[in-house]
């Protein structure tokens, strides 16, 4: 027994040893993640461990997070139906509030159903996971977000990544596909980048090739389109084009989760099959009651919308004006490329000390040599911070690559 115990104990210093070793490899390449505090609520302007910052960083676009009706909206759920669920969809923990969310979801979109999950990760988890097997083939764009990635290892289908955003190759793919089912499935808004996918070539192409279309629409979802349908919307994408719809709650909408919406029978075959729906709780259902109200907003707050894409309008034309090169995007999600993760790192360092909250992101969540600062914009941004940024961003970026070459 006590020789068992120093086997163990041997074990255990090794994996541990193991772990130290990998994070101290990452803190030499500059890819050590920290986490900040937050100390208000979300918002372009927050305290963030215990200093003001006007906040350049949230998926927050419509500045819905801490919207006073969606806050009252969640506080009367609150008293009425409590906090937690209780229990999975399956068993009793599908209220009617939920419910009532899931038809109000799928009569925005244009679809025949919705069926909500309780994050994006899982929901896409549960689309390719639960519907796709080994006899399948699931086509991503190369810069899909890891939930997509990670779904389609789950669900052991064969895996093909086509170059980002390239209908031509794509095509390739399907046409060298011998796979029972062929899912195309790409982010609509690149989450990292913030350029739209070619969604309407992408459609035809996987309609030539009987593949099954499916979008990711975490960052179209509440901004493009007309009413805030997303991506679908804007392009005027209907069910048998995209016939698998996810977005996500948690970003423009202010709240939290996600759903997936469709046909009667994807949607059926998701409560039986997918994994992430059956063996989860419910999400709460004052969330749901809150996502009502949020849903609500776009239209009756349509200038949200309107008003962020001036924003964005200007804050391209200001960048030009001041020589700053970004990436091409139409989105709120306005990334300026820096290559190098350590000048990344300092250049959102030094944005910190002027007050400014920004991200960094470096590999693997983007490609190696791409590490880039991710601007995002909100509807209830001003002129004047966006200048502010701007102007410093014009200070910082000679400075800082002076001192890297
Ligand atoms: C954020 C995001 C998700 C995950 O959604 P969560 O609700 O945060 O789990 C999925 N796909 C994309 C493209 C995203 O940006």
């Amino acid at each position: 027994m006590v020789h068992d115990k120093c086997f163990q104990g041997d074990r255990d210093l090794q994996f541990t040893k193991h772990l130290e070793e990998q994070l101290a490899a990452r803190r030499r390449s500059g890819l050590y993640r920290h986490r900040r505090q937050l100390d208000s609520a979300q918002s372009t302007e927050v305290i963030c461990d215990g200093k003001p910052y006007v906040n350049f960083s949230s998926n927050d676009y419509l500045g819905l997070a801490n919207h006073p009706d969606v806050v009252a909206a969640f506080q009367a759920a609150v008293d009425r139906y409590g906090v937690g669920s209780g229990a999975a969809h399956l068993i009793c923990g599908h209220m009617r509030v939920h419910h009532q969310l899931e038809e109000e979801l799928a009569e925005l979109v244009g679809r025949q159903r919705a069926l909500l999950f309780s994050t994006g990760y899982m929901a896409n988890l549960g689309v390719i996971a639960g519907l796709l097997d080994r006899h399948d083939e699931v086509l991503q764009d190369k810069l899909n977000h890891a939930s997509l990635l990670d779904a389609g290892q789950l669900s052991r289908a064969r895996l093909s990544r086509y170059q980002h955003a390239d209908p031509v190759a794509l095509d390739a793919r399907l046409q060298a596909s011998t796979a029972r089912f062929r899912l195309v499935t790409t982010d609509a808004v690149f989450s990292m980048d913030g350029d739209l996918a070619p969604l309407p070539e992408l459609a035809q192409v996987a309609e030539k090739h009987d593949a099954i279309m499916m979008i990711d629409d975490a960052h179209g979802f509440g901004v493009l389109g007309e009413n805030g349908a997303g991506s679908v919307e804007e392009f005027g994408l209907n069910e048998t084009q995209v016939p698998i719809l996810m977005a996500t709650l948690g970003k423009a909408m202010g709240t939290f989760g996600a759903f997936v919406a469709g046909s009667e029978t994807l949607i059926e075959s998701l409560i039986q099959q997918a994994r992430s729906y059956v063996y989860t709780t419910a999400m709460p259902p004052a969330i749901a009651a809150a996502t009502l109200t949020s849903i609500r907003l776009l239209d009756g707050e349509a200038w949200r919308r309107e008003k962020l894409r001036k924003l964005v309008d200007g804050f391209r034309r200001g960048a030009q004006d001041r020589g700053l090169t970004l990436m091409p995007s139409g989105t709120p999600i306005q990334p300026l490329l820096v290559g190098d993760a350590r000048q990344a790192l300092a250049l959102a360092a030094a944005l910190g000390q002027r007050g400014f909250l920004l991200q960094a992101i470096r590999p693997p969540t983007v490609p190696q040599g791409s590490a880039r600062l991710r601007i995002t914009l909100s509807a209830v941004h001003t002129e004047k911070q966006i200048d502010g940024l701007l102007d410093a961003l014009a200070q910082l970026i000679p400075e800082t690559q002076t001192t890297q070459c």
